[in-house]
């Protein structure tokens, strides 16, 4: 369905897509990957032919961007990070607008309720865009890619700055789109791709770093061995008692976040359960153990398994930066300069 060689983009000298190769099948829903500044935008708005490439290929459905840009981008439905929405208008005046604008031939009026009952925008289309909630602007967002019955949909970052209860709303309208076109989304959060798409491209530094399912990019970083604990007591008593389980490759103190007590970050080898070693190594030393709990695969975590560069194993060093990135892995993803 789409087909993208050799892609390259430079800004002036910055190279923002660096000989970027992937195909997408039909029906598929890929997800794009990648932290802030990856050239995830650039690589959509290059597919959907608002923007020329420094070099490279893209078809789209047989078509070529540049030698066929009226036909490629025919196929092609697209939500800009920046959806240009008009503020003055109500939804049905701007999805009529963009009706127009596309020249779509369908019945107007059959057509635009359709979409607008699948992203359910219904009972807001007589509201003025302007005094939409960001949740129900980004689904105007959508409706407008929908117009014109594209099969193929590009999302760039479909649920950015949406609330928790939004993005669980945009992520189901998403999937119910991808029965039944082609869909392509971006995103700089690892639980949005693996909850919404059949197969993840991992972007950085503007190469492609990884692809896969969902299912074996987890299982060939599965986190499960890692640990986050807070332990009641003095930081090297607490050291010394865990230093010697087997099992451990690493543990890493975050300080202080209670009174009394240091929080750690424990590394297990694959496959070895070190929990109840820990529990018991603990409570020999009569230091008591407060939580503990598995931590949430970071994107971070993910880059530095798919490019390899791992830092050996380390132990009790605490680094202000490195405490910051782990408090972001947690999912403080809002933040979006450490991302
Ligand atoms: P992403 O969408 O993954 O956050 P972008 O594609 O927006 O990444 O950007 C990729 C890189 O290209 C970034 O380093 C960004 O600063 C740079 N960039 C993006 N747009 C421009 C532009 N118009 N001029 C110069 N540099 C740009
Ligand atoms: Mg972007």
């Amino acid at each position: 369905m789409i087909k993208i060689k050799n892609l390259t983009k430079k800004y002036g000298k910055k190279l923002a897509v660096d000989n970027i190769s992937f195909t997408v099948k039909e029906g598929e829903i890929l997800g794009f990957l990648g932290p802030n500044g990856a050239g995830k935008s650039t690589t959509m708005n290059i597919l959907t032919g608002y923007l020329s490439a420094t070099s490279g290929e893209v078809s789209v459905g047989g078509f070529d961007i540049l030698d066929n840009p009226i036909e490629a981008k025919k196929k092609i439905g697209y939500l800009p990070e920046h959806p240009p929405l008009y503020m003055d208008m109500t939804v049905r005046e701007y999805l009529d607008f963009v009706y127009d604008l596309k020249q779509v031939k369908e019945d107007r009026e059959e057509h635009i309720s359709k979409i607008c009952d699948t992203v359910k925008i219904t009972d807001v289309a007589d509201r003025l865009i302007a005094n939409l909630s960001k949740g129900y602007k980004q689904r105007v967002g959508i409706a407008q890619a929908m117009v014109g019955n594209p099969e193929i949909l590009i999302l760039d970052e479909p649920t950015v700055g949406l609330d928790p209860k939004q993005i669980i709303e945009i992520r189901s309208v998403i999937k119910k789109l991808g029965r039944q076109h082609t869909v392509i989304l971006s995103s700089h959060i690892l639980q949005e791709v693996n909850a919404v798409c059949e197969r993840v491209l991992i972007i950085n530094n503007g190469k492609l770093v990884a692809s896969d399912t969902p299912e074996n990019l987890g299982k060939t970083i599965s986190n499960e061995n890692k640990f986050q604990l807070r332990v009641a007591g003095e930081e090297r008593a607490i050291l010394d008692a865990l230093e010697g389980i087997s099992g451990i490759k690493y543990v890493k103190s975050l300080g202080r976040k209670e009174a009394g007590s240091i929080d750690f970050v424990v590394e297990a080898e694959p496959d070895v359960d070190v929990r109840a070693s820990i529990f018991n190594a603990l409570a020999s030393a009569k230091l008591p153990m407060l939580s503990l709990q598995t931590m949430d695969l970071s994107l971070e975590d993910i880059f530095l398994e798919v490019t390899g560069s791992q830092d050996g194993v380390y132990f009790a060093d605490v680094d202000e930066e490195e405490i910051e990135m782990i408090n972001v892995a947690k999912g403080d993803t809002d933040n979006e300069s450490n991302l």
